[in-house]
């Protein structure tokens, strides 16, 4: 099925959502850059990069490094939105401290729905930017 072919890992949304932070929707990012960022050994985030580039998310470069395609762009901003209204929920209206809200936020960003997600941000008045830093693009009315 085609559907799940394309069905995203946990990792590869951190990943995505990564190389977004780091290249933004049109820069490439170093495979190494990327490694160190995420706290994994460069071969490990070759093989993810890869799995990405199969899916579509993805186009590498060999020697200049790692893009968004237009889909990875979406599937990235989507997952930063998640991630950034979570964080902001759980800082702001549960009081976590910063430290603790972006990781509980990142346990939860890849398992809230987008529905549930957009009207947690709409009740948050749409906020622009997570108490970690990322920017939050809303793509929703
Ligand atoms: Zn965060
Ligand atoms: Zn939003």
């Amino acid at each position: 099925m085609l559907s799940s072919m394309l069905m995203l890992t946990e990792a590869e949304y951190r990943y995505l959502k990564t190389i977004y932070i780091l290249g933004g929707s049109k820069g490439f990012v170093k495979t190494s850059k990327l490694a160190r960022r995420l706290s994994v050994k460069t071969p490990t985030a070759i093989r993810i990069v890869q799995g990405l580039a199969v899916k579509g998310f993805v186009k590498v470069v060999p020697r200049v490094g790692v893009i968004l395609t237009e889909d990875g762009v979406k599937e990235a901003i989507e997952i930063a939105h998640k991630h950034g209204v979570l964080e902001v929920f759980l800082h702001e209206v549960l009081e976590l401290n910063p430290s603790d809200a972006h990781e509980e936020a990142l346990k939860l960003e890849t398992r809230i729905s987008h529905k549930v997600c957009d009207k947690l941000c709409s009740l948050l008045n749409k906020p622009r930017r997570a108490p970690c830093g990322l920017e939050i693009v809303h793509r929703h009315p």
